[in-house]
């Protein structure tokens, strides 16, 4: 794919530079393609003028709102290196993850100044306020330049659900590659409405719908962050066409009455990032919902995989086929053949790699090119793939594999389950054995027993958990997933 690509700030204002682009919901501010792009082109020059140059790193800490955005389409002007950082941590935290990429400056809201001044301390870099007259300053519209495709753009750390977060490298090919794969299956036209509130230090925050529903020159309802009620009033009142969630966020709204009084035909539903319980796909389908439940990963853009709505209910449990622009392959399983095997893929969304990582990056990549997505998928003779469970959460018990997700699906199947994570745990006799930790459903009791026999009519014996714990919540990422090794240090 092409070698260069449009600033994609300028390109917008010039292709439709009156449309609303964002409506932020803080400030009450709408803005439109020729104001994000002004106030980009003004940041941007503000940025260079403090002496940074192309290649440079930056920080930023903040909730989501427009002034992220210019930041972010600033920094693709200047080719500078947007690191966002994830405000749940402790400065000390985000000054380790920092340091491998020795970013220049640190920005902030006006809500994170204390922990950004910390971590500015910590590091030896100024920390600058994104309220900031010289970095507010009025911008003009410039005219459309190119940019090299593959240029970094901005870091993601990965949600760190296996180990130490990984900076990912984003780059605006990723961006662009991401908006053709992620709009082609879901439609996505200029009349799109979206609603950004998840954390833009996550790709979902920045690509899932934000991105490529810009591209697109539709617009997207800026929110801080996720709050359930803005969130579902903004779907009651018809405000938005194209709506995102991962799974906790669907898990969340199921609980609540104002459910029952959204037009749930009038928004197409998007979910990824987690396994998506098929209770959950059909309460939503009950309602009017089709939830199209997707698979993708920091290091992929995200979108990769995507279930069209005429297999939605036919094709249950799975995430559907490789979008547009992307290839998969199933380790050891023939070109398009049923089987299963670990996810290969490789497109013009894939990063080149972690910053600053050479080995982690080697490690990535099997020859040709192909990213090592870690995941295990069971492909259908129509194409369809189901995730079967990451590799590394796969624990062995008597010699055979147990996929925790397998056994997590017949748990939410259970009438007094709400959701189930499953991890493997050591065992003197078995190797490995399982320990279920269960949220109930509100009002209902898990009762040991029935639950046994309820797991005994659907599963091998030695996937039956042999432990099983009541909680009130599970220890999770700010994407809403379960951190297992979390839950394998609790039982240690
Ligand atoms: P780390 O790499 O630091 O452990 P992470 O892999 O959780 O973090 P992400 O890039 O946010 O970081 O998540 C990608 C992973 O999420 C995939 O590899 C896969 O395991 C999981 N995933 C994404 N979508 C789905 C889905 N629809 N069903 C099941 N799992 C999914």
């Amino acid at each position: 794919m092409f070698d260069a690509v449009p600033d994609m700030a300028a390109k917008r204002a010039e292709l439709s530079g009156h449309a609303l682009a964002f409506r932020d919901a803080a400030t009450g501010r709408d803005w439109s393609f020729r104001e994000v792009d002004a106030a980009a082109n003004g940041m941007a020059a503000a940025l260079r003028e403090r002496g940074l140059v192309e290649g440079d790193r930056l920080a930023s800490i903040c909730l989501n709102g427009t002034a992220f955005f210019v930041l972010l389409l600033a920094c693709q002007k200047a080719g500078l290196i947007l690191c966002p950082l994830n405000w749940r941590q402790p400065p000390a935290e985000l000054t380790e993850t920092l340091e491998p990429v020795s970013p220049r400056l640190i920005l902030h809201d006006a809500g994170f100044a204390e922990p950004a001044a910390e971590v500015a301390r910590q590091l030896g870099i100024p920390a600058l306020s994104l309220d900031d007259d010289d970095l507010r300053r009025e911008g003009t519209a410039g005219s459309v330049g190119m940019i090299p495709a593959d240029r970094p753009w901005y870091l993601l750390f990965t949600s760190g659900t296996t180990g130490r977060p990984k900076a990912v490298i984003q780059t605006a090919r990723m961006a662009w590659a991401n908006a053709v794969n992620i709009g082609q299956a879901i439609h996505l036209t200029p009349a799109d409405r979206s609603v950004n509130f998840l954390p833009v230090f996550h790709t979902a925050g920045i690509n899932l719908y934000t991105l490529p529903v810009f591209l697109t020159g539709g617009s997207s309802t800026v929110l801080p962050k996720f709050e359930a009620a803005e969130v579902l009033e903004l779907l009651r009142t018809g405000a938005i066409t194209q709506f995102f969630g991962v799974p906790a966020i669907y898990q969340a709204f199921s609980l609540s009455d104002e459910v029952e009084r959204i037009d749930w035909t009038a928004v197409r539903c998007g979910c990824g990032g987690a396994p998506l319980p098929e209770p959950l796909i059909r309460f939503f389908a009950e309602r009017g919902a089709r939830v199209l439940n997707g698979f993708g990963m920091t290091e992929t853009g995200p979108t990769v995989f995507l279930m069209d709505e005429g297999h939605a209910e036919a094709k249950i449990g799975s995430v559907g086929r490789p979008q547009m622009l992307t290839e998969c392959r199933l380790d050891g399983v023939p070109d398009g053949e049923p089987g299963e095997g670990e996810i290969l893929l490789r497109g013009p969304n894939i990063t080149p790699g972690y910053y600053g990582n050479p080995e982690a990056t080697e490690q990535a990549f099997a020859p040709g090119g192909w990213l090592k997505s870690g995941d295990v998928g069971q492909r259908d003779a129509d194409g369809f793939v189901r995730i079967v469970d990451r590799i590394k959460d796969m624990y062995i018990s008597g010699g055979e594999n147990v996929y925790p997700a397998e056994v997590e699906r017949v748990l939410v199947e259970h009438p007094a389950v709400l959701e189930a994570a499953v991890i493997g745990i050591p065992d003197e006799k078995w190797g490995e054995t399982g320990a279920a930790f269960l949220i109930p459903r509100p009002g209902e009791t898990i009762e040991p027993e029935p639950l046994r026999q309820w797991c005994r009519a659907r599963l091998a014996a030695y996937k039956i958990p042999a432990r099983v714990e009541v909680v009130e919540d599970f220890p999770r990422t700010a994407a809403g997933k379960v951190r297992k090794p979390d839950l394998r240090a609790r039982i240690a």
